[in-house]
């Protein structure tokens, strides 16, 4: 289907490039040197483009109008313009080729030339050709001296090495300019929790260590690092301090209490201490009323003082913050009383109801991107929509925790 956007720029770029052949036809006139050939031979491009996009042949048409219009210090940002416009619509092999063009022409400026590198770079990274566009990069940031440049090379560098799971590589390109660019510490924590994960699969935890601490140097609300800490604590025995580490999740991230409950879940009871764990539990539902923490203490009273119990304390928890998934937690639980009581089958009415939730529940996403809204079962640290690093939260509220 025809891009509107891109045939309103190719318009627009014509009429201009049309206009200035005209000015520089009449300047000729005037000089009586020569007839307004140009001029003559952009319109009849125009008019043929035209006449293409009549009979709904765009692809002809988006080609005549490429033709028509030369490249000039004048029309060199429409060229650039209708690379991206291309890169967007899919067909960024059209892009590499405009741009090639545009870096073939001698009187390009130095300012220009680097732009076109940029954009020929994000080209080839949109076709999958990487070894070309690190190559475009690399050697834009040996030579660059324009500091915009520089940090647009590095941002792209950066995206490509993270897609290629170069962390370390990464690392080395956004270190030196960290203290300019405070948000790109977030990113470099995630990349150091890669890291730490590779020496964990190693089974080198003393080198994971030290990665998860520098994170948390460079981004002390990293959750991530902090979970990874814990598990290598509880790794090496020491349940006491995992959960020290644990501790500090609320103050870092409060919507990411329930990412830590399995982990403290394990590191009290590890520790035989379920009496500490329900008192934790108690203390996070003051801070924040999550069903997952409901449920959480709702299966721990189930499991030692019976349903009935737990029947009760979920019912007064749920008074105070409702919830869908608490509710179906709550229904299991009254489905269960009643087998215990000694009926031959539970009340109609609450299979009923079990049904409902069950449907309300079913492929509901727990987990929303922040930035972008890309929705999630599970926790992922970089959003695979939008590609941000620690954006991706549990969903709060009546339908989530
Ligand atoms: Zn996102």
């Amino acid at each position: 289907m025809l891009d509107v956007a891109l045939l309103g720029v190719l318009l627009a770029a014509i009429a201009i490039g049309y206009g200035l052949g005209y000015r520089q036809a009449t300047r000729r006139r005037q000089r009586a040197q020569s007839s307004a050939a140009p001029s003559q031979a952009l319109s009849r491009d125009y008019f043929l483009g035209l006449n293409y996009l009549l009979n709904e042949q765009p692809d002809e048409a988006i080609n005549t109008f490429i033709n028509a219009l030369t490249v000039n210090s004048d029309t060199v940002d429409t060229h650039i313009a209708l690379g991206k416009l291309f890169r967007t619509r899919g067909e960024a092999d059209k892009a590499v080729s405009i741009h090639q063009n545009l870096l073939a022409r001698p009187a390009i400026s130095q300012h220009t030339n680097e732009q076109i590198q940029l954009e020929l770079a994000r080209d080839f990274m949109a076709l999958g050709v990487h070894d070309r566009a690190q190559r475009l990069l690399n050697t834009l940031l040996e030579n660059s001296s324009d500091d915009h440049h520089r940090y647009a090379a590095k941002q792209l560098l950066v995206d490509l090495l993270e897609r290629e799971k170069a962390w370390q590589q990464a690392l080395d390109v956004i270190q030196p300019i960290l203290k300019q660019h405070p948000p790109m510490r977030r990113p470099a924590a995630h990349w150091l929790c890669e890291l730490a994960l590779e020496e964990i699969s190693e089974a080198s935890r003393a080198l994971a260590k030290k990665h998860l601490k520098k994170a948390l140097q460079l981004d002390e609300k990293c959750v991530r690092a902090t979970l990874l800490l814990s598990e290598l604590e509880m790794d090496n025995g020491h349940y006491s301090r995992a959960i020290e580490r644990l501790n500090n999740i609320p103050d870092q991230e409060t919507a990411h209490i329930p990412t830590m409950l399995p982990a403290l879940k394990r590191a009290y009871l590890r520790n035989d201490d379920e009496a500490g764990y329900e008192a934790h539990l108690y203390r996070l539902l003051d801070q924040a009323p999550y069903t997952s923490i409901i449920i959480a203490l709702g299966q721990l009273v189930h499991h030692r003082d019976g349903v009935d119990k737990a029947i009760e304390l979920i019912g007064e928890r749920l008074s105070a913050a409702p919830s869908l998934g608490g509710l179906d937690y709550l229904i299991d639980l009254y489905i269960e009383s009643q087998r215990l009581s000694g009926k031959p089958s539970p009340d109609t009415r609450l299979l009923l109801l079990k049904h409902h939730t069950d449907a309300l529940l079913i492929n509901r996403p727990r987990h929303r991107c922040q930035r972008c809204g890309f929705a999630s079962d599970g926790l992922q640290w970089q959003c695979p929509s939008c590609r941000y690093w620690g954006t991706i939260k549990p969903i709060i509220g009546v339908e989530g925790e």
